[in-house]
């Protein structure tokens, strides 16, 4: 098993090597009437054209207030909630249940809930193999549904029972104290709760002025917000239908938010139409790999997928072609974290 520190980057490489001024602070507002970047401490930074990537921010509901989650874990920001999820994980007894509760739509990395329950799984059959897993689902389907359900059958037996919110997963009221999950079905007590709560944009943005609802309307072609001129917002909490909510996708916006941004500083015309891409691997087991990907392309008011790019894993593979896979998702964070950090 990884300990944190595999997935944790600093940005030594982007200041000594591609010479980013970085610094680590915490921004109060955008101001789009100034120009300028405010920060916590006081501090005033101009600018022609800022790239915001706030990330997201929960809709705390049913129970599950702020606070929560010291109690049951969301670990869906990544840091010390992913620390206290694997803890509670390794201290939970052999025979216990492990109750995710699964976002409705829209929300960061469709296919993570579910990659999370393969690999937890697979470290309850190694470990406490006479545990269950509960997903109460507050959606009727999810990503790559038919391949996940393929291989957990094939994994993990009936260790994993999956419920939508249309047959006994819709979740009424939670204590996230004593770990209790009322659905409109029947209560659930959970040994550990993994509550991920609805999702919106990240605090700054709604700061900034840069939401309408729940997240942070943009020109498609140049991620630049609709609502603050010169300010454009990529990642989860930009409206970037049909991408998903993924690293991947925040890190093709802002290739292109970078270069739409360098031609209408030298006032050249937008690269029109942008192609973006996104490719979502998920690990069933360290050896058995899916992925789904695909190329889009942003027009007028939408981003679009293009027609015929990308794929899904085919149902029904063997053995072997899961395992290339999981060696491809390897690969994959590799050059991502490599692209991005060094
Ligand atoms: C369990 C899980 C598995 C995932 N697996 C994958 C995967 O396999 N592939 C993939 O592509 N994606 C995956 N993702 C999704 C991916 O992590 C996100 O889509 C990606 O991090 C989005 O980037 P972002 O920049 O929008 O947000 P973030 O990565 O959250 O970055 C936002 C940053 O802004 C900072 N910030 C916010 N407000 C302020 C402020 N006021 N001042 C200063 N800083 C601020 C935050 O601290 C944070 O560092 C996964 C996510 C989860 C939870």
């Amino acid at each position: 098993m990884n300990d944190i520190d595999f997935i944790r980057h600093d940005y030594k490489t982007l200041q000594s090597k591609h010479k980013v001024q970085v610094i680590h602070a915490k921004v109060k507002r955008v101001d789009g009437a100034t120009s300028s970047v405010i920060l916590e401490n006081g501090d005033v930074i101009p600018f022609h054209r800022a790239v915001v990537s706030p990330g997201i921010d929960f809709k705390y509901e049913k129970g599950y207030i702020e606070g929560s989650e010291e109690h049951s874990p969301h670990a869906y920001k990544a840091g010390d909630q992913t620390l206290l999820l694997r803890k509670q994980l390794e201290e939970m007894k052999d025979g216990g249940t492990y109750v995710m509760v699964a976002p409705p739509n829209p929300f960061r990395c469709p296919p993570g809930p579910y990659e999370r329950i393969s690999l937890v799984a697979h470290y309850l059959k190694t470990n406490k193999p006479k545990s269950k897993i509960v997903i109460l689902d507050q959606k009727k389907k999810f990503s790559k549904q038919g391949l996940f359900q393929e291989g957990w059958e094939d994994l993990y037996g009936d260790m994993i029972e999956w419920r939508s919110v249309e047959f006994g997963g819709k979740v009424v009221k939670v204590d996230p104290i004593k770990r209790i999950i009322t659905t409109d079905e029947n209560e659930v007590k959970a040994d550990v709760l993994n509550y991920i709560p609805s999702q919106k944009a990240g605090k700054l943005a709604f700061d900034s002025g840069l939401t309408k609802g729940d997240w942070c309307p943009i020109n498609t072609r140049t991620f630049e917000s609709r609502l603050v001129k010169n300010v454009h917002v990529i990642g989860d909490a930009s409206i970037a239908t049909k991408m998903p909510k993924s690293g991947f996708s925040a890190n093709s916006q802002a290739k292109i938010a970078a270069l739409q941004i360098s031609r209408l500083l030298k006032k050249m015309p937008a690269i029109n139409p942008p192609k973006l891409a996104n490719t979502c691997y998920s690990l069933l087991s360290p050896t058995y790999g899916i992925s789904v990907s695909a190329v889009y392309e942003a027009l007028e008011n939408k981003i679009v997928k293009v027609e015929g790019s990308g794929g899904l894993s085919p149902m029904g593979a063997n053995k072997e072609y899961r395992m290339l896979e999981a060696e491809y998702a390897e690969g994959w964070y590799k050059n991502q974290t490599s692209d991005i950090f060094r």
